[in-house]
C-alpha cells in the first residue's frame, strides 16, 4: 500500500496501511506469504535501490508475485547480529558468497532475500564491514533452504546455506559497508507493526465467543483488563505509525510496543486456559477456539525471540532513556 505509485504501489501513508494490516491480522487472514514484502523489503528497495532494482521488484511486490525472506540471523550470530561471518566476496564478475542463515522464515518459499553479508573482514570493521544484498532465489544457484520444525511441527522457518553463490555486481541494495546502518532502518520497520500486539487477538475474541452468557463476574474482569491493554497498545502502536509517517525514528518507542505488547500476547493462551474447561488442539477436528489456542499455545514462546528478544529490546530502551 505504502510504495510509490510510479512503481505500480498505491502511495499510501503508514497510518491507511496501518488500518488494513489490523483488520486482517484481527480477523486471523492468512497473510504470511506477502508479509515481510509489503512490511519491509518492498520499502527497503524503494528508499535505497537503484532505478533498475526498483524496476524490477516493486512492481513484481506489488502484483503479489514476489515473496521476501529476511537473511540477517546466523548459527552464531543473533542478538549480535553485528558479527554476522557469512562473506560475500568481490569478484571479477560480481559477488561470491559463502555462508549459512538460520531461523530464515518462509526461505522455502521465497522469490527473493534481503540478506547481510560481510565485506570487509578487518578485525576493526565489525560494524562498519557489513553489506546488504538483494537476492533472486530463484535463479542464482548454491542457495538451499531446509526447514526446520518449530513446535507445531510444521516448517515455517529455515537454516539457508550459501555454498559459491555467485551474484551480480548490482546485487548490492544501498552502499558497501552501509549494511549496519540500514538493517537497523529495517528492524525498525519489523519491529513497529500491529503485529506486535495482535497475534493473539483472535483468541480473545474466540474466548469471549466461547464465554458468551457463561462467565463469571472475575472472568469478565479479568477479560476486561486484557481489552484494556489491547486498547492501551493500539493507541501505542498507532503513534508509532504516525512517527513512521512522519519520517521520524522509532526505535525507542517500538521497542516499548514490542516489549509490553508480547507480554500481552504470551498471557492469553495461559488465561484462555484458566476460563474455559477446553481441550486444544492442532486438528481441524475441534471448534476454532480449540484450534486457535492449539496452534498459539506452541506459537507463543516464539513471540519473545523474533525480531529481536525482550533483553535486547530493552537494552535499546534503556540506551534511548540514557540509563546505559
Ligand atoms: C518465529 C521466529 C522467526 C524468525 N524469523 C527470522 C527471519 O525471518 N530472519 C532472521 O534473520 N531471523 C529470524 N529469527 C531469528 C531471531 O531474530 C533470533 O532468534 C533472535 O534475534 C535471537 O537470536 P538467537 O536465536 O541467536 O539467540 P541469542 O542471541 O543466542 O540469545 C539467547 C538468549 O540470550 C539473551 N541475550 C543475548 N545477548 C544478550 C545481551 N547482550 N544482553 C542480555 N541478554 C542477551 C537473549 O535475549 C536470549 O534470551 C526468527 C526467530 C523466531 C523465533
Amino acid at each position: 500500500m505504502t510504495l510509490p505509485k510510479e512503481y505500480g504501489g498505491h502511495g499510501r501513508s503508514a497510518l491507511e496501511r496501518y488500518v488494513v494490516v489490523e483488520e486482517t491480522l484481527a480477523a486471523g487472514a492468512p497473510v504470511g506469504y506477502h508479509w515481510v514484502a509489503d512490511r519491509q523489503s518492498g520499502l527497503m528497495v524503494a528508499r535505497l535501490g537503484t532505478e533498475a532494482q526498483k524496476k524490477s521488484i516493486i512492481p513484481a511486490i506489488t502484483s503479489g508475485e514476489a515473496c521476501f525472506a529476511i537473511g540477517m540471523s546466523e548459527p552464531n550470530s543473533g542478538s549480535d547480529l553485528a558479527s554476522v561471518k557469512s562473506k560475500a566476496e568481490k569478484v571479477a564478475d560480481g559477488w561470491l558468497l559463502n555462508g549459512t542463515k538460520i531461523w530464515t522464515s518462509n526461505a522455502h518459499n521465497a522469490t527473493h532475500m534481503i540478506a547481510l553479508f560481510r565485506t570487509d573482514f578487518s578485525p576493526d570493521a565489525k560494524h562498519k564491514g557489513l553489506s546488504q544484498f538483494l537476492i533472486d532465489m530463484k535463479t542464482v544457484r548454491g542457495i538451499t533452504p531446509r526447514p526446520i520444525r518449530d513446535l507445531t511441527g510444521r516448517g515455517h522457518f529455515n537454516e539457508v546455506s550459501f555454498v559459491d553463490v555467485l551474484l551480480p555486481p548490482d546485487a548490492l541494495l544501498g552502499r558497501e559497508g552501509d549494511g549496519w546502518n540500514q538493517v537497523t532502518a529495517e528492524l525498525a520497520y519489523e519491529r513497529s507493526g500491529p503485529e506486535r500486539y495482535l497475534s493473539c487477538f483472535l483468541l480473545l475474541s474466540e474466548l469471549i465467543k466461547v464465554l458468551d452468557g457463561k462467565a463469571s463476574p472475575s472472568a469478565l474482569a479479568k477479560i476486561g483488563a486484557e481489552l484494556a491493554w489491547a486498547a492501551t497498545l493500539r493507541n501505542m502502536s498507532l503513534s508509532v505509525a504516525g512517527m513512521l509517517n512522519e519520517g521520524k525514528d522509532p526505535s525507542l518507542q517500538a521497542s516499548v510496543v514490542k516489549d509490553l505488547g508480547c507480554h500481552f500476547e504470551q498471557r492469553l493462551p495461559g488465561l484462555a486456559q484458566e476460563l474455559v474447561a477446553m481441550e486444544p488442539t492442532l486438528s481441524d477436528s475441534g471448534i476454532d477456539y480449540q484450534q486457535v489456542l492449539g496452534n498459539l499455545m506452541l506459537l507463543a514462546p516464539s513471540f519473545s525471540l523474533r525480531g529481536g528478544t525482550l533483553e535486547i529490546l530493552r537494552g535499546i530502551i534503556a540506551r534511548g532513556l540514557g540509563v546505559r
